[in-house]
Formats: structure tokens, sequence, C-alpha cells
């Protein structure tokens, strides 16, 4: 856990609604969505950055991509969504516990990010 908005919302000190959880991770509503459907993946383990999971998470990390692949399928956005993690303040990372954007219902040009 980390002492961020997310750590608190994991540790039930601030409500929150979550749309999937298990025992790894919870995902929930970005609350400044960027698109009509946007869902943050969000571990139970407080690791800041992507670049600070290390050997011991390679099994926690392939479980975010699971359930973002589950959630994506549960919001029925399976065939057409973006997955996003900002890592470090210059790539526009805000909160600093790791997090995964799921990112759909809108329309995603070729060739673009
Ligand atoms: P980052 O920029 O990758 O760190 O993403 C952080 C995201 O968390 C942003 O898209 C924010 O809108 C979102 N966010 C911040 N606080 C909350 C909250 O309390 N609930 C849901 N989303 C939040």
């Amino acid at each position: 856990m980390t002492d961020t908005i997310f750590g608190k919302i994991i540790a039930g000190e601030i409500p929150a609604e979550l749309i999937y959880e298990d025992e790894h991770c919870i995902a929930i509503n970005d609350i400044a969505p960027q698109a009509p459907v946007h869902v943050l993946v969000i571990p139970r383990q407080g690791i800041a950055r992507l670049v600070d999971a290390g050997p011991g998470d390679q099994a926690l990390l392939g479980h975010l991509l699971l359930a973002a692949g589950k959630v994506a399928e549960q919001l029925g956005v399976q065939d057409a969504f973006r997955l996003i993690i900002n890592n470090g303040e210059g790539a526009g990372q805000t909160v600093f516990h790791l997090h995964l954007h799921i990112i759909a219902g809108r329309e995603f040009a070729e060739g673009h990010m």
C-alpha cells in the first residue's frame, strides 16, 4: 500500500465504488474520465511506479493485465480498448501507486496514440 489516494481507497479509508475486485487488485472509474470508459486497475500492493517493480512482482504484473482484460469484458469493450501506464511525473503520473488506465468508447485513430 502507499500513502496516496489509491492506498487510502484500498485501505477502506476513502469510500469508492469498486467495479471489479479480487485478491490482488481493484478497479474503479476514473474521477476525471478522458473517454466514455476510463477505468483504473490498481494493485492492492503499493508499488509507486512501474519501474519500481522488481522480479518478485512478475506474477502481480501479469495478474494486472489479465484483470484488465476481464474488466474490459465485463464492460463490453473487449474488442476496442487501450491500456496506459504513466510512469513518472514527466509522463503525467500524478498518483504514485501503480495503476493501469483502461480507455475505451472513443475512436482510436490508426497509428496514433
Ligand atoms: P496518473 O496521471 O496516471 O497518475 O493517473 C491518475 C488518475 O487518477 C487520473 O486520471 C485521475 O483523474 C485519477 N484519480 C485521482 N483521484 C481519484 C479518485 O479519488 N478516484 C478515481 N480516480 C482518481
